[in-house]
């Protein structure tokens, strides 16, 4: 072949030159890739919401049928007002860890040691509490009790048991109220939503949400459940709540399977039930108006 036309520069090739000397197969043009879809995060799946669609699906009915079983055996639950919110908290705090009795005996005498001119308050308990109601008097004074010298008022609320741990929990929770508001009065609570005033009063030290529930539900109607251990005893032992969940998550679980206008009896009922037949200890599962639904006696119920 003539070189004639080879002007000493190399001829172009269809295969680019390695450093060995052969030749490679031309790369393709890339396409740039298209970027991935971002993922949304995933929002955390609310635990209520799951109860509940579960409850729906493999116990319907469940809720209504313990409501109504118990309502027929105890009686209608009407809400009213218990007592005022500043000495249900107070009296609640007193209720903590012992026997409503013991907390009667524990206001009492805070009403005796720091007495006050306010109007009497009438504690109208319900078949929720566990006591013989208070007496109608009025309120301690809370300047006074905030105030007293801590052994003193260890001594004055021993009678209802755990003084020393609760005595500093009320000045605790009197002094938070002050400085937050100027004064006692909890009366702003009934101008939140449940969940805000929940969140309020939980801020407090010492103060779950049990008791925030409790004085929510009883001085202003709120729709927020109080688990006490009555409560949870008998719920698990349905199947309303699962077995394994706290106290503290069961507040919640609560929300999602109950509707507003049916927490204040299903607190009643449960408490009172808990007390009156499914004890802690044997349990009267023959005189229980709701035992053919219920997992302890039958781990299949419906
Ligand atoms: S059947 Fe027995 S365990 Fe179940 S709710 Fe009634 S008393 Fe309690």
């Amino acid at each position: 072949m003539s070189d004639a036309h080879y002007d000493g520069r190399a001829m172009p090739s269809a295969k680019p030159m390695t450093a060995s000397g052969t030749r490679t197969a031309p790369t393709k043009p890339t396409k740039p890739k298209k970027a991935a879809p971002k993922k949304r995060p995933k929002k955390p799946a609310d635990p209520a919401k799951q109860w509940a669609s579960y409850l729906r699906r493999y116990r319907p009915g469940l809720q209504a049928y313990v409501l109504e079983g118990l309502t027929r055996q105890y009686g209608e639950q009407t809400w009213e007002a218990r007592l005022d919110p500043t000495s249900e908290l107070i009296l609640t705090i007193l209720t903590q860890n012992t026997a409503d009795t013991n907390a009667e005996k524990a206001y009492e005498a805070l009403r005796a040691a720091y007495p006050s001119d306010r109007a009497p308050e009438e504690h109208r308990p319900g078949i929720g509490w566990g006591g013989a109601g208070l007496s109608t008097a009025a309120p301690p004074d809370w300047t006074a009790v905030e105030n007293a010298p801590l052994p003193q008022l260890i001594d004055v609320i021993r009678p209802g048991g755990l003084g020393p741990q609760k005595a500093p929990r009320l000045q605790a929770t009197l002094r938070h109220i002050r400085e937050q508001r100027g004064d006692y009065s909890l009366a702003f609570l009934g101008d939140m939503p449940a969940l805000e005033a929940r969140d309020w009063l939980t801020q407090i030290d010492g103060i779950g949400k049990k008791t925030a529930s409790i004085v929510l539900a009883f001085c202003f109607g709120m729709p927020v459940m109080a688990v006490d251990r009555h409560v949870e005893r008998v719920s698990k032992r349905i199947g309303l709540i699962p077995p394994k969940v706290t106290a503290d998550q069961a507040h919640d679980l609560f929300l999602g399977i109950l509707e507003p206008d049916e927490m204040y009896a299903a607190h009643v009922l449960l408490i009172h039930h808990g007390r009156a037949l499914c004890h802690a200890q044997n349990p009267e599962h023959d005189l229980c108006p709701i035992r053919d639904r219920c997992r302890m006696v039958n781990p299949k119920a419906p």
